[in-house]
């Protein structure tokens, strides 16, 4: 596997965020936007389950690079 262009999941129950590493432009809006689950000095970097479902959501829409995406758990 490419360690340049990963994608990784991160659940808080409710809804998943997923990250794509290659798309990553480390604009870092969603750290500023929700430092509590943005956190890329610390692993994982992302915890989903420090916030909630509303905020992650809003949090995603402000990713300028289409690296974050999610989905509903129960959707899918
Ligand atoms: S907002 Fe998107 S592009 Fe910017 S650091 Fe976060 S994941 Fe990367």
């Amino acid at each position: 596997m490419n360690p340049d262009n990963l994608t990784k999941e991160y659940t808080n129950g409710e809804v998943t965020i997923v990250w794509q590493s290659g798309k990553c432009i480390h604009s870092a809006n969603c750290v500023k936007n929700n430092p509590d689950v943005f956190h890329p000095k610390e692993k994982p970097w992302i915890t989903a389950e420090a916030s909630t479902t509303e905020k992650i959501i809003e949090t995603v829409h402000k990713c300028p690079s289409g690296a974050l995406t999610f989905y509903m758990n129960n959707t899918k």
